[in-house]
């Protein structure tokens, strides 16, 4: 390629330079027949000066008239101009400015005396010229011998000596008759040399010429070779191609089609032709080739690109990409269309099913939340736009818990698909059904009435109470609670109206299972629920703006009171400064299943900040630190909490987790692992609020605790009240059979700690010991007892 480029470029070059050689030579013969011309016309004034001079100085000796001797003068200065100017340019260096005088008193006209400078300067030694040149030369003495007897003759006739006047007249007639030969010499080479110039002439053309007609051919062979090599490789690369190509003539007919095609296709090619492939494009719409080209052609880009639907022989669906472009011809108003086709089907199929993926829950095949929600901003910019009142339905299957917990959760999940299932067989294709939480379901209805919705949520009710889940011998149905919002133009956004059917189905919860709810916005329920879903934000703010803080209260050992053991409690700071204790603000970070958010961030801040008292660690017997029973359920939770205490480089032995009965602890597996983690690195769990929850005899035999915290409700009754009394003491005792470290809470005067102690109890926390305090402070206080070196 690069060589055939060489040689054209070469081509090019001398073809140019034949070109240019032809000009000048064409221009050169132009200048030299002028300059031929103008010696021609130069010899025919000299010689007629010749004849002239002979005659005048002839008619002297018999008129003896003296005007006549000065025209022969003037004559014979034609002549002697002539010489003069030969012998100029003769002369080494020539004389150009004398030699141009000389031609001109040859009454030369102007304009031919460069050329007869230039032509003796340069050709007279031509073969041809120097002939020519050697006559004219060669009538300088006879010249000079003329000049000379007119002297003589003025001298006889004025002397009247008619002798010599006759002997004169008679060397002057002979003279002239010798000059007249040599000028016809002289003609006649210049003539031969003009004739020999020509022929010269005509050989360089005709050499010219065909050189020019040889590297036209070469090159055009060249030009020819490489077009064909050109298209046979395009011809391969389309036969070849590892992609699809098609070229396409006018009205959209199939030119060719090459292999890769063909076989994807399952056709031939002349098949592909016959049919034209219109027949095989699945595409709805618009479709065939004869379109592709017209949008083609309409377009102002060069090529146009887009995806079509194709159907192969073998009746399989192909999504082929084709991107045409216009390659033009010769012929006005004809153009090829070149496309290339790419099957894409693969890609395509792995793009719905990232969009499956992403807008769909994979164990229901129901859309998800982000699906739900797209659909939700729609309803309502339709609500928005025309006044539509649409609905969106959120149910919550009650005491779904019990299939995980009972059935294990392979049981939980084929349940659910049994109900996706149904749901959707019942609302079909109307509306949107997203499963938007483990339990819970959620319906938009586009243009429906608040009693539509309601008739939908007791048959979507009926399918969940009709839908039975078996666990062994066991067979049984649930219940669902179902909460409805209205969508109207004043709902504020789409997470207002995740919120309100949140809250309506949570009301509708409380009223117990089975029920349905329709939110309202001002019922008392709905406001105090509300404030609910505020909170959440409000931790996750407070948390961002690091406004939780630690306080802490002592626990006090009735055998070592010097033991230091506290509890650490989270305290909520808002922006107005305003305190907040955990009840306000667990609840609802409980229910939205963020608890662990603030679980860390209790963990993390102590062990900061106990990192920075060592001499205070040194003195620690425990610091409680309180994990929710969601915390506790996830994995990643345990990671953090061991991290952090590896970490933390302080023995595990000073912490203890006291897990928190606030959530259901809903996967025991997981609380297990939890516990024998932290266990792991010498820490202590204690179980909280003992003897309250019904579950906490059945928790203490599962979980592996040390520590039993009996709810407060008893200590409050412990001097006086036999129930609590008999409860304290049982629980004390069970306690020290089974090895267990006993703290008795709220603990609120000192007539109810003495009582506690002698029930058996090993611990007391309440007000009567302490409140709680900002743990900061307590850490302070604790050094300034101890007289501790460095306090922070
Ligand atoms: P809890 O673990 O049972 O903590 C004891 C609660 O009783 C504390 O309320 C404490 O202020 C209060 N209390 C202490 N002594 C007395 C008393 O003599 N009389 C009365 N009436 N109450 C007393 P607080 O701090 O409001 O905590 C409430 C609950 O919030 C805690 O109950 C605990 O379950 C939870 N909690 C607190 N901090 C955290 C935390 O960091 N993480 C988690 N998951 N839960 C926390
Ligand atoms: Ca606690
Ligand atoms: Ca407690």
């Amino acid at each position: 390629m690069m060589r055939s480029m060489g040689g054209f470029a070469l081509g090019i070059a001398l073809l140019l330079m034949i070109a240019l050689v032809g000009q000048a030579l064409t221009a050169t013969v132009n200048e030299f027949n002028s300059s031929i011309s103008a010696y021609l016309l130069g010899e025919s004034y000299w010689s007629k000066a010749r004849s002239s001079a002979t005659q005048l100085l002839y008619r002297y000796a018999v008129e003896r008239d003296a005007a006549l001797l000065d025209e022969a003068d003037q004559m014979l200065d034609v002549q002697l101009g002539d010489r003069d100017a030969r012998f100029a340019l003769d002369h080494e260096p020539p004389d150009l400015d004398a030699a141009r005088a000389g031609f001109e008193r040859g009454m030369n006209p102007s304009g031919n005396i460069d050329r007869l400078v230039w032509v003796y300067r340069w050709l007279r030694d031509l073969p041809a010229l120097r002939d020519a040149m050697d006559s004219w030369r060669a009538t300088d003495p006879m010249l000079s011998r003329v000049v000379a007897l007119k002297d003589e003759l003025r001298t006889a006739v004025q002397s009247s000596d008619e002798e010599t006047i006759s002997r004169l007249i008679d060397e002057l007639l002979q003279t002239d008759a010798r000059m007249g030969v040599l000028q016809k010499e002289f003609l006649d080479d210049f003539v031969k040399a003009t004739d020999w110039v020509h022929r010269a002439l005509v050989v360089f053309s005709a050499i010219g010429f065909s050189m020019l007609t040889l590297v036209s051919a070469l090159l055009l062979r060249l030009i020819v070779r490489r077009v064909r090599a050109s298209e046979g490789s395009f011809r391969a690369a389309f036969e070849q191609a590892a992609i699809g190509m098609i070229r396409v003539g006018d009205g959209g007919r199939l030119l060719a089609a090459n292999d890769r095609i063909c076989a994807r296709l399952g056709y031939s090619e002349a098949e592909l032709q016959r049919m034209g492939f219109d027949r095989i494009d699945g595409s709805d719409g618009d479709s065939g080739l004869r379109a592709l080209r017209e949008k083609l052609f309409a377009s102002s880009e060069g090529s146009i690109s887009e995806e079509r639907d194709f159907i192969a022989r073998n009746g399989r669906p192909l999504r082929i990409k084709l991107t045409a472009s216009m390659v033009r011809n010769h012929e006005p108003g004809s153009s090829r269309m070149l496309a290339l086709l790419e099957d894409v089907s693969e890609a395509h199929r792995l793009s719905e099913e990232l969009h499956h993926h992403v807008t769909h829950d994979a164990l229901s095949g129901l859309a998800n939340r982000r699906e739900l929600q797209r659909s939700l901003a729609q309803l309502l910019a339709r609500s928005r736009r025309d006044d539509s009142r649409h609905a969106l339905l959120l149910l919550d299957i009650d005491r779904f818990k019990l299939v995980n917990d009972s059935a294990g959760p392979a049981a939980g999940d084929e349940y659910l698909r049994r109900v996706a299932s149904r749901l959707s067989d019942e609302i079909g294709a109307k509306a949107v059904l997203a499963r938007v939480g483990s339990d819970e379901f959620a319906v938009a209805l586009e243009s429906v009435t608040i009693a539509d919705a309601l008739a939908l949520a007791e048959r979507m009710e009926a399918i969940v109470s009709g839908t039975t889940f078996r666990w062994g011998a066991f067979n049984s149905a649930l219940t669902a609670c179902i909460g409805i919002v209205e969508i109207s133009p004043d709902a504020p956004d789409t997470n207002w109206v995740l919120r309100a059917a949140d809250i309506a189905c949570y009301l509708a919860k409380e009223e117990g299972p089975g029920r349905i709810r329709v939110y309202v916005e001002s019922d008392e329920a709905v406001s105090r629920r509300r404030s609910e879903v505020e909170w959440v934000s409000e931790v996750r703010l407070a948390l961002d703006e690091d406004r939780v803080f630690l306080f802490a209260q002592p626990i006090h050992d009735f055998r070592d009171g010097s033991r230091l053991r506290y509890e650490v409690l989270a305290r909520l700071f808002d922006r107005s400064g305003r305190m907040h204790t955990p009840g306000a603000f667990i609840p609802a970070i409980e229910r939205y299943g963020r608890i662990d958010l603030l679980d860390r961030e209790i963990v993390r801040k102590t062990l900061a900040m106990l990192a920075e008292h060592p001499q205070h660690v040194a003195r620690l017997e425990s610091c409680h630190i309180n994990i929710s029973a969601q915390s506790l359920a996830t994995p990643s939770f345990r990671d953090y909490v061991v991290c952090a205490i590896k970490g933390s480089n302080m023995p595990g032995a000073k912490f203890c987790f006291e897990l928190t009965e606030t959530a259901a602890i809903s996967n025991l597996a997981e609380a297990r692992a939890f516990i024998d983690a932290v266990h792991a690195l010498g820490c202590k769990v204690a179980l909280d609020d003992f003897g309250s929850g019904m579950s906490s005899f059945g928790y203490l035999k599962t979980l592996a605790v040390d520590i039993l915290k009996v709810d407060g409700v008893f200590a409050r009754g412990a001097a006086d009240d036999s129930f609590d009394r008999t409860v304290l003491q049982a629980i004390g005792r069970m306690g020290h059979a089974l090895g267990k470290y006993t703290i008795a809470e709220s603990v609120e005067s000192d007539a109810a700690m003495q009582a506690i102690q002698a029930l058996g109890i090993d611990a007391a926390q309440g007000y009567a010991i302490g409140k709680p305090q900002p743990l900061e402070a307590l850490i302070t206080a604790d050094a300034g007892v101890h007289g501790d070196a460095a306090v922070h």
